[in-house]
């Protein structure tokens, strides 16, 4: 066959690999991953290295013009991530709210990635469709939520939120807001705790309403919605001609892990005819565990709810999810069918095209990667993970009580706050909080970047505080000893650093 005819047959495109290659590039990355898996609890947590140092080490090089081989290629990107990144994974990385990734996760990525199926449609993703309705149902199953729900799968926790807000949003206002905007509505208002997660400012922000019409209900001593001041609120805006549409429930806020009393807020919204939306990005799945408060069961109750598998599902990033308890809400607020859509009509079921019930258009397959953790280990093996997750996160508090220089402020679900005092200033009262504070963020500076353990912060009552949050599958009672270890060590030095510099500058005033 000449050269002419063979190119017409099988053309040989550069970014192309056949089996055998993709076999050998393959094969040698995940040696590389596995062997960053096994070493994963011995590294630390960060290197604490600058940005100028970072790009250093990536090489301020030009876009190349010409190729290279695929397994050199893979092998450099796995140096510079493994020997150069933050590993939430890494037992003693307890900062915000980002979990340890399940090993499966990255195999469910890199199977859906090759596979890639578009599940915007389903003639596009048959069984990628299924399997995310699947996992849908699944993940309903396991918090409780009613499994005649539906739902999707989006980025994140701020997105599924979005798609949450949106639905209710367009229940709660009349069809012609989709053609006709805001302009005609009454202005619409919406109701948080003082603790809520900053998507709501995006949300008031993004979809028009602006930020003003976000009401902060003040929350009470365990930073929980304050049912009366909301209920005094509603009342008032009604009077003001305010169109008060959806109550925001915190399963879980994002600074102590408070659950705001959702049952009340359910009744609330029933009577009010408003739409009770949860945000669960941290703390819905735990509604799992038999044992979970009467008040986190009640997210069943909500019209829609977020919940992030990349946080306490351990699913690599990113996975977002959003439940709603009518499906028609998400159809009523997404749905467009343009012409140059023409889907298969032939079938007695009309089937889900995802598309239709969220922002996205193309889609990619996230649904894998946490299907494939529920099937590995199943209820019973979260139920373990997310209670033993709890069990330390109490073990932490309590050993913070016993050491005289930390003092221990809150625990909630898998959230503990406290601070370094040291043991002069116990009882010196608000005259140090100035200092308290400063002395604190100095700490978590330095144990950031110390790399021996990650712990991120929370502000309650005007105080800084150290805050550790274990969603991560890999930490054990040692890694909490090496927190206090590392905080007390690290404060004792600061303060005898701080404090004379301090007393320096008052008496200079
Ligand atoms: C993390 C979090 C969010 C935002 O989720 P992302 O996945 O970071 O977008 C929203 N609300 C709460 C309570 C969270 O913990």
């Amino acid at each position: 066959m000449s050269r002419e005819q063979s190119n017409k047959v099988r053309r040989r495109a550069p970014i192309e690999l056949d089996g055998q290659e993709f076999r050998e590039v393959g094969y040698a990355l995940v040696d590389e991953i596995a062997d960053f898996l096994d070493s994963i609890r011995e590294r630390a947590v960060t290197t604490g290295a600058t940005p100028e140092a970072i790009r250093e080490v990536l090489g301020d090089k030009r876009l190349p013009e010409s190729g290279m081989d695929a397994k050199q290629i893979a092998l450099d990107a796995a140096r510079l991530l493994i020997d150069h990144s933050l590993y939430n994974g890494n037992p003693r990385f307890m900062g915000y709210i980002t979990s340890s990734a399940a090993p499966i996760g990255a195999l469910g990525d890199m199977l859906a990635a090759a596979v890639n199926p578009n599940v915007g449609g389903w003639v596009l993703s048959p069984m990628a469709t299924e399997i995310e309705r699947q996992t849908i149902r699944w993940i309903a199953e396991l918090i409780g939520y009613p499994s005649s729900c539906s739902g999707l799968l989006v980025s994140g926790g701020n997105m599924a939120n979005f798609v949450g807000f949106l639905a209710g949003r367009s229940a709660k206002s009349p069809r012609s807001l989709r053609e006709k905007g805001l302009r005609e509505q009454p202005q619409m208002t919406v109701y948080v705790s003082r603790e809520t997660h900053t998507w709501i400012q995006k949300a008031a922000d993004l979809f028009g309403l602006g930020t003003s019409a976000i009401r902060w209900i003040p929350v009470d001593q365990r930073r929980r919605m304050d049912m009366q001041a909301l209920a005094q609120q509603v009342i008032d805006d009604r009077r003001a001609g305010f169109q008060p549409i959806m109550v925001v429930g915190a399963a879980g806020t994002v600074a102590v892990g408070a659950v705001d009393p959702l049952s009340q807020i359910a009744e609330f919204c029933r009577n009010e005819k408003m739409w009770f939306h949860v945000d669960g990005a941290y703390g819905a799945p735990a509604a799992a565990l038999p044992e979970a408060e009467a008040d986190l069961q009640s997210l069943r109750l909500a019209d829609s709810l977020a919940l992030d598998p990349h946080k306490w599902l351990y699913s690599p990033l990113e996975a977002g999810c959003v439940l709603v308890q009518d499906g028609q809400r998400l159809v009523d607020a997404f749905s467009f069918t343009p012409e140059y859509y023409h889907f298969h009509e032939g079938f007695s079921e009309q089937p889900v095209n995802f598309f239709e019930w969220g922002m996205q258009n193309s889609r990619g397959f996230r649904a894998l990667k946490v299907w494939m953790a529920l099937r590995q280990v199943g209820r019973s093996g979260y139920v373990q993970m997310i209670r033993e997750d709890i069990e330390l996160s109490r073990q932490l508090y309590h050993m913070v009580a016993a050491t005289p220089e930390l003092e221990a402020v809150t625990n909630n679900l898998s959230i503990t706050t406290f601070r370094f005092v040291p043991t002069d200033l116990r009882n010196a009262g608000e005259v140090n909080i100035e200092y308290l504070n400063e002395l604190n963020r100095g700490i978590l500076n330095e144990v950031e970047a110390g790399g021996e353990v990650f712990v991120s912060n929370a502000v309650v009552n005007d105080q800084f505080l150290l805050r550790a949050c274990i969603v991560n599958f890999r930490t054990t009672a040692v890694d909490l000893e090496k927190v206090v270890e590392v905080v007390v060590r690290v404060g004792r030095a600061l303060d005898a650093k701080l404090r004379p510099e301090k007393l320096q500058q008052t008496r200079k005033v």
